[in-house]
């Protein structure tokens, strides 16, 4: 039986076009081409790093170009513990990327501030900079990872390319709220 797509491409008809939506073709261009930029503070940027390796092959997603220069990254991935000492430039560096940008948080420490519940963590990044898709797990598996940055990548095909994009909370002094 002849089955007929939504959306279809004929070569005959079409020829060497395509036609579609502007916001379309720029979300795919972004989601296709996310640098990361490794925010690695803890443990768990040991499950990072291995995301990066052959045996889970992130280029499939095409977010293997991680940068350690917040000018050329447009996903942080916060991955580990986020210490009062340390937020402040995890704002900081979260500032000089360039918009549009999104957050992953990754692990339960960057989410929630996880077992440490103590004067010197930070109980969740998302207090200094919006998060897009948080991770769970303690360390999280890189297959999670994964899941998260195909997550993002949804969210960014739904973004209007014309949005007013987020800003960070304003700036106030951090509480030690343990
Ligand atoms: S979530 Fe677990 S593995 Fe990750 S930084 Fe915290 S303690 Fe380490």
């Amino acid at each position: 039986m002849k089955r007929t797509a939504d959306i279809q491409y004929d070569s005959r008809i079409e020829g060497d076009l395509v036609v579609t939506r502007l916001d379309a073709a720029i979300n795919w261009f972004r989601k296709n081409s996310l640098w990361p930029m490794p925010m690695g503070l803890a443990c768990c940027a040991i499950e990072l790093m291995a995301t990066g390796g052959s045996r889970f092959d992130i280029s499939r997603f095409g977010a293997e170009v991680m940068r350690f220069s917040p000018r050329q990254s447009d996903v942080m991935i916060v991955a580990g513990t986020v210490t009062y000492k340390m937020a402040l430039v995890v704002r900081r560096i979260y500032e000089q990327m360039a918009d549009p940008k999104w957050v992953i948080a990754m692990g339960a420490c960057a989410s929630t501030g996880g077992m440490y519940r103590s004067y010197a963590v930070l109980q969740g990044v998302d207090r200094l900079v919006p998060v897009d898709v948080y991770v769970a797990g303690c360390p999280p598996r890189p297959e999670a990872l994964l899941d998260a940055l195909i997550r993002l990548q949804n969210q960014i095909r739904r973004e209007p390319v014309l949005k007013v994009w987020k800003q960070p909370p304003p700036e106030k002094p951090l509480h030690r709220d343990s």
